[in-house]
């Protein structure tokens, strides 16, 4: 007898695992996928980290989870700063100085703000009630026609007027020559990727891999004193409140033999409306990589339809609602932890990820040793 069952080998359950192997319990982790580590899964090809599911910078401001985080694995020096292209327009992100300069030439923080004074005065908003609206009164028309509008419709396969403000709330604006992206403390990219944390976590635990929860759901509850499910909410209660709703990606990952050098910079994001990818990622460019080879991914937005891979969930107050209902099922649902992105409905951060199986490590065993 397990005295946990831990469904998802994701961050969430890897830390979960850890902490409680670190107690004297016995786990076992299962997961529908073919490897560990759920989204932040690396893997090696031609010597490069690919990122499978998108480009994962870690970064956080809690020097406690930057301690935890790197008991793990060491990490490097890499500082996000995406580039922006826009029809051929290179721009630097986030909205900083260089981006100004760039835009309009200006050369001073108070000729920037001028800038976006003047073009927010124009817009005439007082209060943003959609997307578009609050975009142009954070950082005028330019930026959002530019840089904002095309990325963001195509995230979200919406209209940018029909979009809810709040998705942009906290754009980073800076009045700076800074281009790093996160304005944390700490910030880099695990060498050996973020398996090699996965794995050290999960070492001593029973991992059984191509096992959904559901398929056998049967035979693995009988297995474990207590259950710790990480995937989603609606699932578990098989959908009694309807399908709660997300966003989806496709991922096209090539090899490219012939170039050493795809693009300069590990991400760079497609601005405009017309390109169906929001973003190209170089990989080696992650870990400063000097191979001659090089891997690209494409990332598109796509629609996402149940049985589809789950990325962003649709925080609107119809899915919200929907939550609500599923949450209050999971509060008195005896011997199981709910956890972790698709269990709780929200997009989360690594960081916040870790913070989070923390905090019901502390639950379920008291403060931590
Ligand atoms: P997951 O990693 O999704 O793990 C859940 C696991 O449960 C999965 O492996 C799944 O296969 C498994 N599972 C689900 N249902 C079942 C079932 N029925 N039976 C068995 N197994 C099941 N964070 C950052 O900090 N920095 C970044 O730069 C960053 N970039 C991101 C980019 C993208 C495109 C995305 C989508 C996310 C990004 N994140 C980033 C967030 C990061 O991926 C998450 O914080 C983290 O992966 C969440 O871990 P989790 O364990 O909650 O979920």
């Amino acid at each position: 007898m397990y005295d946990y069952l831990i469904v998802g080998a994701g961050l969430f359950g890897a830390v979960f695992a850890y902490e409680a192997k670190k107690r004297g319990k016995k786990c076992l982790v299962i997961d529908k996928r073919n490897h560990i580590g759920g989204n932040v899964y690396t893997e090696e090809i031609e010597g490069i980290q690919v990122h499978k599911y998108g480009a994962h910078i870690f970064h956080t401001n809690s020097k406690a989870i930057w301690d935890y985080v790197n008991r793990f694995a060491e990490f490097n020096r890499y500082t996000n700063s995406p580039i922006a292209n826009y029809k051929g327009e290179i721009y630097n992100l986030p909205f900083n100085m260089n981006t100004f300069n760039k835009l309009w030439g200006v050369v001073t923080p108070d000729e920037a703000k001028r800038k976006i004074d003047e073009q927010r005065k124009a817009a005439g908003i007082t209060e943003p009630r959609n997307l578009e609206e609050q975009a142009i009164s954070l950082v005028g028309t330019d930026i959002y026609e530019k840089l904002i509008k095309g990325y963001t419709e195509k995230q979200w396969g919406r209209s940018a007027k029909e979009l809810p403000s709040f998705i942009i709330k906290r754009l980073p604006v800076r009045f700076t020559y800074d281009n790093n992206y996160f304005n944390d403390t700490y910030q880099g990219i695990p060498i050996g990727g973020y398996q090699a944390i996965i794995q050290k976590m999960l070492e001593g635990a029973d991992v059984r891999l191509n096992a959904d929860f559901f398929h056998d759901r049967g035979e693995f509850e009988p297995l474990a004193k207590k259950i710790v499910y990480t995937g989603m909410i609606d699932q578990y209660f098989e959908y009694a409140y309807g399908v709660l709703e997300y966003r989806s990606l496709r991922f096209e990952t090539a090899v490219l033999n012939d170039t050493a050098n795809y693009q300069g910079n590990a991400v760079v994001n497609y601005t405009d409306r017309e390109t169906p990818y929001t973003r190209i990622i170089e990989h080696k460019h992650f870990e400063f990589g000097t191979q001659d080879k090089t891997v690209i991914t494409h990332e598109y937005p796509t629609e996402w339809k149940p049985g589809d891979e789950p990325y962003y969930p649709i925080n609107d107050d119809k899915n919200n609602e929907i939550y609500k209902k599923y949450k209050a099922l999971a509060d008195a649902e005896a011997n199981v932890i709910f956890g972790g992105r698709l269990a709780t409905y929200k997009y989360y951060d690594m960081h916040q990820i870790i913070g989070a199986a923390l905090a019901a490590v502390d639950k379920e065993f008291g403060e931590r040793g």
